[in-house]
């Protein structure tokens, strides 16, 4: 399913850049991310609300806002959301205003979503830079997610089927990155980053 917000975003300045990195579960986007936001000075990292569970660890608040399926619905209905998909069998979404008021305070913006976001958010602002993080293949995707030990067999499926789907868009992105060396790819993340 994907719905879209309809509509620009005509109340924000844009002082700051925003960045959309997204990528098949398992390519090593919060790895990334998480290197991203310790390198780059003024990069905010925009928290997500999601109707998924708390894996273990995860906390309310930091990897992301757990709220109801009822909240959620309330929030589309309010049009509070940027963008919003439902990925995985759960919804996920940026709240509009967090990201606005960044940009307006001149930060640069750092979101994390699937490329159903990610597309709606270019429509919104096209000044938005997407960045995919892709795996050299689909096999060393499933290795990866198996040794992660985080999802069901089931669940598994579902991310390698949506990997593939999510790969054949990937020209849709300003640029690609292949996460085959962390090294290398937080190097280009950081170059694409600074250079724009
Ligand atoms: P996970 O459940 O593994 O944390 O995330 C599953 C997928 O949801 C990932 O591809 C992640 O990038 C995506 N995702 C996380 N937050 C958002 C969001 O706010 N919007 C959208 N569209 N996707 C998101």
């Amino acid at each position: 399913m994907h719905r879209k917000n309809e509509g620009a975003v005509t109340e924000y300045r844009m002082t700051g850049k925003l960045f959309v990195l997204s990528g098949p579960s398992g390519a090593g986007k919060g790895t990334l991310r998480e290197h991203a936001l310790n390198d780059i000075p003024n990069l905010k990292y925009s928290i997500s609300c999601t109707t998924r569970h708390p894996r273990d660890g995860e906390t309310d608040g930091v990897e992301y806002r757990f709220i109801t399926r009822e909240k959620f619905k309330e929030g589309i209905s309010q049009n509070l959301f940027l963008e919003y998909a439902h990925v995985h069998e759960d919804f996920y979404g940026t709240l509009k205003q967090d990201v606005v008021n960044e940009l307006n305070a001149g930060k640069n913006v750092l979101l994390e979503i699937d490329i159903q976001g990610a597309l709606q958010v270019k429509a919104k602002m096209p000044e938005a830079l997407l960045v995919f993080v892709d795996v050299p293949s689909v096999e060393e995707l499933e290795r990866r997610l198996r040794n992660r030990h985080t999802e069901s067999e089931e669940s598994l499926r579902v991310r390698l089927k949506n990997a593939i789907i999510e790969r054949e868009q990937k020209d849709k992105y300003d640029y690609v990155i292949v996460n085959d060396d962390l090294e290398n790819a937080c190097k280009e993340l950081r170059e694409i980053f600074t250079k724009s």
